[in-house]
């Protein structure tokens, strides 16, 4: 169908459907997005974009969805011709605000659940999110294909967790292109049109945006009530500046300008904004002619996880900037701010939603910009009380005061969700035990899978939680979390010393009980991954000025260097090359060459 045809002053309210696709991690929600798209004309099955709503690479890489997206389709259906808006949401934990804002553009949701793995954390996550903001949701059970598929189990899981009734879940399989049909019937039939009123004056949802490097930014924008053409000046609730619609449009399922949009649609608008900071989710969009009150529930950008990121090769240091720059035009949530470290020299304390959204970081400053960069330790936002009263906001382990200045230190606390098989009970409690988690409720979910639930301080599951949950119970169990507020803990600064100066980047928070383990833990693993140079290196860790744990890396014998070096020319010149190449990894520690693994990877135990 051509779009350009289309008046979408046509499509009132009663003919839009906005929906979202919610699930676990794997579940087939980008496979099944494509077939939607495919089978209303959108996407052409030849030129079918592999997983149209993964964009970014490391989505592609993980199989995670970062970003928020839509994309429009027309569907008829008893002669009537619907405009169905999907609207896809990020798949983790870390972005779960952003879930609940595209969720907020939404009157329905696909709940879909894979045929052989059943229900997992994500999805009773999800489900919870949809259910809270009161939408529509229609249960699919995908994959049927397969012939591990279980539907009969799943939808048991369904009934008793969600109480979905047997006859309205149903059975597709996005690969093979079973029940799509169905889908679309039901989201015309059962999801309720947008509560949307076009004589209001406009009233429009920001719930997501990016930054397009041809275009500048690009919003994507739920119209609850009214209109919005090309040429209308707006203003945002959240921030003080006016912009004109310069383009406007439908996500079909690229942006295709159509010059307006109405109550009830969901697209896209350029307005000339220069960074996405600008355009923040959540944010309620008016015309300057008419203001109106804001949406509920905005809330900005809060980090949760911290760490430095410093060059290796501290000369590199205007490239790492540019670089970031460039990446927080694209994504708002990062917050950066400029640092220099005793230990690592000029670079950036950065703050994100959870570590996943930090990896993503870290891997796109490497891979797209191709930057060789250290990375410390993640931390967490801690409050300290001082004794004088004073209570003082502290996430790097580098700002913490004196031990005896201290009256009491808090940490963040999450309620985290566990879904694992029974066989891996045993081993995933003494996991979350291990983490200083107290277990607030336990329940079988069918006689096979139990459902967890435990306090974990944020400060234990910031480095590696998730990755050795999924060693413990050999990748079975899932995990979700929301915050939980914060609690008082013993909790110490432990310093690491090579040869009597302590590294200001490798300091890390600990609880003062696991502190000597920790500390020999990491002394440990330093000695190892430090290799042996041409002076003694001692390694310590301390607390204060009491030194809990010592290792010794002997000095190479001088007859070893002098071999290395010997005569041959082409022999030099391939150690020449090899040094060169080891500087990309390598980073001076005062006297110690220390390699760049040994700042946030060395945190990480070994599976
Ligand atoms: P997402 O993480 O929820 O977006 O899941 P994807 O759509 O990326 O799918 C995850 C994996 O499951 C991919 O390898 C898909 O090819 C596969 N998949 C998706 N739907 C089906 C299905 O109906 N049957 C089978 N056999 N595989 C599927
Ligand atoms: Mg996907």
């Amino acid at each position: 169908m051509d779009i350009k045809k289309r008046d979408l002053s046509q499509f009132p309210p009663e003919n839009i459907r906005n929906f979202s696709i919610i699930a676990h991690i794997d579940h087939g929600k980008s496979t099944l997005a494509d077939r939607l798209l495919e089978y209303t004309g959108t996407l052409s099955t030849r030129t079918k974009a592999v997983q149209f709503l993964d964009k970014l690479q490391v989505e592609k890489e993980r199989g995670i969805t970062v970003k928020a997206n839509s994309a429009s389709m027309f569907y008829e259906k008893d002669g009537t011709t619907y405009l169905l808006n999907l609207i896809d949401t990020p798949g983790h934990v870390d972005f779960s605000y952003e879930v609940s804002r595209s969720l907020y553009a939404c009157q329905g949701a696909l709940l879909l659940v894979d045929a052989a793995q059943g229900v997992q954390a994500q999805t009773m996550a999800n489900f919870y999110l949809a259910f809270e903001q009161d939408l529509t949701i229609l249960p699919v059970i995908n994959k049927i294909d397969m012939a591990i598929a279980d539907p009969e189990r799943v939808t048991k899981q369904l009934e008793n967790l969600f109480d979905f009734p047997e006859d309205d879940i149903i059975l597709a399989s996005a690969k093979s292109g079973i029940g799509i049909q169905e889908i679309l019937d039901n989201i015309v039939d059962n999801i309720p049109a947008p509560e949307a009123n076009p004589d209001e004056p406009l009233k429009a949802l920001l719930f997501d945006s990016w930054y397009d490097d041809y275009r500048g930014v690009v919003c994507l924008v739920a119209i609850k009530d009214g209109m919005l053409k090309k040429g209308d000046i707006i203003a945002l609730a959240q921030a003080e500046k006016k912009y004109e619609v310069l383009e406007i449009g439908l996500m079909y399922p690229e942006e295709t300008p159509t010059g307006a949009l109405y109550a009830g649609q969901v697209g896209y608008i350029i307005t000339g904004m220069k960074t996405v900071k600008e355009a923040q989710v959540g944010d309620t969009i008016y015309n300057t002619a008419q203001p109106v009150e804001a949406f509920p529930g905005f809330k900005p950008a809060k980090p949760m996880v911290f760490a430095g990121i410093y060059p290796v090769d501290t000369t590199e240091f205007p490239l790492l900037a540019d670089a970031v720059e460039k990446l927080i035009l694209n994504d708002a949530s990062v917050t950066v701010e400029k640092k220099t470290s005793a230990a690592l020299g000029l670079g950036f304390r950065c703050g994100f939603l959870g570590l996943l959204h930090m990896d993503v970081f870290k891997e796109r400053l490497e891979q797209e910009y191709n930057m060789s960069i250290i990375v410390t330790a993640p931390s967490v936002l801690y409050k300290v009380t001082l004794n004088n009263g004073k209570v003082l906001d502290l996430e790097n382990p580098a700002d913490f005061p004196e031990r005896q200045v201290i009256q009491q230190i808090q940490e963040p606390i999450i309620h985290a969700t566990i879904i694992v098989p029974k066989k891996y009970l045993g081993n995933t409690i003494a996991l979350c035990e291990q983490k200083r988690g107290i277990q607030t409720e336990m329940n079988f979910i069918d006689e096979d899978r139990v459902i967890i639930k435990y306090q974990l301080p944020l400060n234990e599951v910031a480095t590696d939680f998730y990755d050795q949950l999924k060693s413990y119970s050999s990748g079975f169990a899932s995990f979700d979390y929301e915050e939980g507020g914060y609690a008082p803990s013993d909790l110490v600064k432990m310093d690491i010393l090579l040869n009597g100066t302590a590294v200001d980047a490798l300091s890390i928070v600990v609880h003062n009980e696991f502190a000597y383990r920790i500390g020999r833990d990491l002394v440990g693993k330093l000695r190892k991954i430090i290799p042996r140079q041409l002076i003694e290196v001692i390694i310590q860790a301390a607390i204060g000025a009491k030194v809990i744990a010592r290792e010794r890396l002997s000095p190479l014998r001088k007859n070893v260097i002098a071999k290395c070096y010997g005569g041959d020319i082409t022999r030099k010149r391939k150690l020449l090359e090899k040094q060169k190449e080891g500087k990309k990894k390598m980073k001076q520690i005062g006297t110690v060459e220390m390699p760049k693994e040994a700042f946030y990877t060395i945190m990480k135990k070994e599976n």
